[in-house]
């Protein structure tokens, strides 16, 4: 094994888009963006093409530019696309294009005009995030795109929105969100338009709030096994979720230290017995964050070792305690479903004061991803 790698599991994946599957008559959209949360943008698209996902969704338009470079068919959707981006490329490889502004619309006509083919695309309303979407003007919005449908300008696929507090299912905001959007769909359809798709549901919705399903449910942080949020929703287990991603790396050393002994930068931690040391091969330039406590750690030698003092740029430092039998050279498990006793994401998620989608997503590319069939 390399210093480290990410083991991903591509059961678990195909495992977790089928979990979704039975729950839903909405077709489901698997959410690529940030290469795959991380966890590897085509051999996560191809597994979950294979396991039977419908559409793909990325952020950026070159993620979606690479999916097609790469023989994915399926329709796929690149929601953050600002002004001055391909559009042409958009357009000639049928990737559907998300608007929220007359200003790119008009661009994305310019490119169309051009070409002589018509783009697909699909309106983000807002509908309380106050981010994407078209806000107060939705009235005039819908007259400038009836118009250009009704000139056969544009194929309007899709209307969509966002929920700002899905991970928080009692929260009356969520049917707030969702009547404020079936209220401007409503308005769109009385104008003579009627979009083939509407979604709305991220995975906390999708898990929690059936009626937000509508044709299309985007499924994220769900497909690579993990929750929504652990508090109000649950754990993986106890959702039937299954973690895909094991970081593993090695004890670059083992050493025994004496009691008083400082640990790391700024000598912030102090061991208060003779104990044995492992460095770890992994630091914050690899993702692993820099204000990580001695909540997260690692599993070595059969046994939880926690990280004591700062996380380093390339390294890190666990406490194995004086009776470990590992030893220098030895891999480790840093985070993986915790079905052999290893620290979980959400335990480092918590560790670190965030959630386990920035501590997949953050794993840098200095850290090879290997993918397993478990
Ligand atoms: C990232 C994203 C999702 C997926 O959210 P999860 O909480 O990971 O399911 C869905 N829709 C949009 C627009 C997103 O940006």
């Amino acid at each position: 094994m390399n210093r480290a790698v990410a083991e991903i599991n591509l059961n678990a994946i195909e495992s977790n888009l089928k979990f979704i599957k039975g729950k839903t008559n909405a077709q489901v959209l698997a959410v690529v963006k940030a290469d795959a949360y991380g966890h590897g943008l085509i051999p996560i698209s191809k597994s979950v093409i294979e396991a039977g996902a419908d559409w793909l969704g990325t952020a950026l338009l070159e993620e979606a530019i690479t999916l097609r470079e790469n023989g994915i068919k399926v329709p796929i959707i690149a929601w953050l696309t600002p002004c001055g981006e391909d559009f042409k490329s958009a357009i000639n490889l049928n990737i559907d294009l998300s608007i929220s502004s007359l200003e790119v619309l008009n661009e994305i006509i310019d490119s169309s005009t051009q070409l002589g083919k018509k783009p697909r695309l699909h309106i983000e309303i807002d509908t309380g995030m106050s981010r994407g979407g078209v806000g107060d003007d939705w009235d005039s919005f819908v007259v400038e795109v009836s118009k250009l449908v009704k000139e056969d300008k544009i194929s309007l696929v899709g209307v969509w929105s966002h929920f700002a507090r899905a991970d928080e299912p009692l929260e009356k905001m969520n049917s707030q969100q969702l009547s404020i959007f079936t209220d401007r769909v409503t308005k769109l359809i009385n104008s003579g338009i009627k979009p083939e798709f509407l979604h709305m549901a991220n995975s906390a919705a999708a898990l929690t709030f059936k009626d937000s399903h509508k044709n299309i449910i985007r499924w994220g942080i769900g497909l690579y096994g993990l929750s929504p949020d652990v508090n109000y929703i649950g754990d993986s287990i106890s959702i039937g979720l299954k973690p895909a991603m094991k970081l593993k790396a090695k004890l670059n050393l083992v050493k025994k230290v004496k009691a008083g002994s400082t640990v790391g930068y700024g000598a912030t931690a102090v061991v208060n017995e003779d104990t044995k040391l492992g460095v770890v091969t992994l630091g914050y330039a690899d993702g692993i964050p820099r204000n990580a406590n001695n909540l997260a750690g690692v599993f070595a030698c059969g046994k939880r070792a926690p990280l004591i003092g700062r996380v380093s740029m390339d390294q890190f430092v666990v406490n194995l305690g004086i009776e470990s039998l590992a030893k220098t050279g030895d891999e480790v498990i840093v985070f993986g479903a915790g079905n052999d006793g290893e620290y979980t994401i959400d335990e480092w998620a918590k560790a670190c004061g965030t959630i386990n989608y920035e501590i997949v997503t953050r794993i840098g590319p200095r850290v090879p991803r290997i993918y397993t069939r478990e």
